[in-house]
């Protein structure tokens, strides 16, 4: 999976390939999906939602330059897989959920794969997590039509937010930084993922 779907494709933070090397993906996986977890695709985990792509949760890992000593929000859990490699990467990992029956799940998963310090909310993730703001980045693994403004006032000055944005079915995953101008975006990225369900998204 490193060599051939990461590597090859440009992912190329050594922190990022390793902590991907590290995290064991059937973990976090239903047992009917073990034999494909390591497989090119986002794969599904219940309640009409999927784990995504490894190839995009590596994207968004190193659009966030994450250096390790950062406090950093995950919105949209999943099966908290994505949450697991940003542990490797940084020091606090803060993930909320909509659904709380996957937020159950993903704590129950990365405690098994020992990442029992990564905490777990339930709640609307569009508008971030006020009472542990500020945060050095966010990422949003969930598709939105504009940047929620919550979520870019939970940025530090010069933090970084990595976000998919545009319609339903097909969006840029752009990476913006917090600046005194206002948001700037650096790039985008094509991406496809989930609508982010909520105020600041898709309703
Ligand atoms: N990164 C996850 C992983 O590694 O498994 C995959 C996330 S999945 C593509 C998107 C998740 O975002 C879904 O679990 C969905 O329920 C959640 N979601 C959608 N809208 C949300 C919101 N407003 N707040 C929190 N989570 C939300």
């Amino acid at each position: 999976m490193v060599e051939g779907q990461l590597r090859d494709r440009e992912i190329s933070d050594t922190r990022v390939l390793a902590a991907m090397g590290r995290v064991p993906r059937e973990v976090f996986l239903p047992p009917e999906w073990h034999g494909r977890a390591y497989d090119d695709a986002a794969l599904p985990i219940g309640e009409g939602q999927t784990m995504s792509q490894p190839y995009m949760v590596a994207r968004i890992c190193e659009e966030l330059a994450l250096t390790g000593r950062e406090h950093v929000l995950d919105v949209g859990t999943g099966s908290g897989y994505q949450a697991a490699v940003l542990a490797e990467l940084v020091e606090r990992v803060e993930t909320i959920e909509r659904i709380p029956a996957l937020a159950e799940r993903a704590r129950s998963s990365l405690r098994e794969a020992g990442y029992d310090r990564v905490r777990v909310h339930v709640g609307d993730g569009t508008l971030g997590l006020p009472e542990e703001a500020p945060f050095d980045a966010i990422a949003v693994a969930a598709a939105a039509s504009g940047i929620p403004p919550q979520l870019y006032e939970q940025l530090k000055p010069r933090g970084r937010l990595v976000i998919p944005i545009g319609k339903r079915r097909v969006q840029r995953l752009q990476v913006v930084v917090r600046s005194p101008e206002g948001p700037a975006v650096l790039r985008t990225v094509p991406c496809r993922f989930v609508p982010l369900v909520g105020e600041g998204g898709f309703g």
